[in-house]
């Protein structure tokens, strides 16, 4: 990769850098939004609601979609480069799974009437929506989810229960799996639905996380009627449906760049707490080293990042690539905030309802928070067999 700005780009970068310096709200600037994971969506969204609206006239809510849908139609460069400058910044991202996922998704496999209902609520934020795949007992393997719909006359009627549905308590609709033909090979019965959340027979119930939060949710449907016109795409095709990428750029160069700034937090931290008058850093040999590793490791994860997003400017796709980036910055997630507690002593196991909490209880909250990193999203023992397999050659079993 050549890590130099094309002249190109170095204007493109110099123009988000000015659109944050004019635009971003100045409560943003340099701390970002505090994520305690407490609190209703909705009063984020309603916080929001000025950032979103400049972000909206430059069509960088979804920088990745078409203009012809509100997007801006970036390069996977230019949205490498937004993303850069915007976590440098700590703006706020807006765009949650309706831009990441049932967006695009729509965009290449809905009809008219769905493009039409759907994709401008996304933008303006006014319709939140949650991912119903996981099952309780399909996660890795979530070809073998069993959430049944049935065709009865003009709507498919559902039944059956998803698990782990992040923020389904206050989403407005659902983008979700269920299988339409049991005899069919597992990954060839499975049709692709959009539910609104109000359906009768939709009962959500909150779990509480060890770190206190109620993030993640159950969700049942008992004979759920979904109208047939809410289908997207084919029956049975919706397995294909729903690993709809777009162009989106995946490096993750977001978190690598956060995790450097987080580290940075830490060194300052550490610098700057006296006990005695000596700084945390001045007998502790054992915590410079380890902070020194964090920060390496921390570029390593941005070096990770730009490999991932220079084959996908070539038009590849990363495939290991992407498997190598993911588990690398969950764990580093984790071993930074091991760090962060470990170097606050005993107070860092306080969170923020302790007035004796360094920092408002950030420590201990990443702490607990970043344990679900390594689950989320795939987890390190599928990555790692990902690697293992497709990385470098060796057999499945
Ligand atoms: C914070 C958080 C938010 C989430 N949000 C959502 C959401 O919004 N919507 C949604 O649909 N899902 C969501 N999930 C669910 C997530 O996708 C699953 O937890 C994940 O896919 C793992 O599935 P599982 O929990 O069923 O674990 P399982 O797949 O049952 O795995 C159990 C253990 O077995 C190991 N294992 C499984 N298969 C293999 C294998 N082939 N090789 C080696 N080891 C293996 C796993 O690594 C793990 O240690 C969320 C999860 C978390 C933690």
């Amino acid at each position: 990769m050549d890590f130099n700005d094309t002249p190109e780009e170095a204007e493109f970068r110099q123009s988000v850098r000015t659109f944050l310096k004019e635009e971003l709200p100045e409560r943003f600037k340099g701390v970002g939004y505090p994520f305690t994971g407490r609190g209703d969506m909705r009063s984020r969204f309603e916080e929001m609601k000025e950032w979103r609206e400049k972000l909206a006239v430059k069509g960088w809510i979804a920088a990745a979609w078409p203009k012809e849908y509100g997007g801006a139609g970036l390069s996977t460069m230019q949205q490498f480069i937004m993303n850069e400058e915007m976590a440098e910044n700590r703006a706020p991202q807006v765009g949650g799974m309706g831009v990441s996922m049932i967006g695009p998704t729509l965009i290449i496999h809905g009809d008219d009437e769905q493009k039409e209902e759907h994709l401008a609520r996304i933008l303006t934020g006014e319709v939140q929506w949650c991912q119903g795949f996981s099952e309780p007992g399909s996660g890795s393997d979530l070809a073998s989810l069993q959430t049944k719909a049935v065709r009865d006359g003009d709507d498919y009627v559902i039944n059956g229960q998803k698990i782990w549905t992040s923020g389904a308590q206050y989403a407005h609709w659902m983008f979700m799996l269920a299988r339409t033909d049991s005899e069919a090979p597992k990954h060839k019965g499975i049709s692709y639905f959009m539910l609104d959340m109000k359906s009768p027979g939709v009962t959500v119930k909150p779990l509480i996380n060890m770190a206190g939060n109620a993030m993640f949710n159950e969700v049942f449907f008992d004979n759920v009627r979904v109208p047939a016109k809410n289908l997207v795409g084919e029956e049975n095709r919706g397995w294909y449906i729903g690993t709809t990428t777009l162009d989106f750029e995946r490096s993750s160069i977001g978190s690598a760049v956060g995790q450097r700034l987080q580290v940075e937090n830490l060194i300052r931290f550490a610098t700057e707490h006296r006990n005695d008058g000596q700084s945390t850093l001045d007998d502790n040999p054992t915590l410079r080293y380890e902070l020194s590793e964090r920060l390496m490791e921390a570029l390593v994860a941005k070096m990770l990042s730009y490999r991932v997003v220079t084959m996908q400017a070539k038009g590849l796709v990363p495939n290991y690539e992407a498997s190598m980036t993911k588990l690398f910055s969950s764990e580093l997630s984790q071993r930074i905030a091991r760090t962060g507690v470990k170097m606050a002593g005993l107070y860092g196991q306080l969170l923020d309802d302790s007035e004796w909490a360094p920092k408002r209880g950030r420590f201990a909250a990443s702490y607990v928070q970043t344990i679900a990193s390594t689950i989320a999203g795939g987890t390190s023992e599928v990555q790692r067999g990902i690697i293992a397999t497709r990385g470098l050659g060796l057999p499945k079993n």
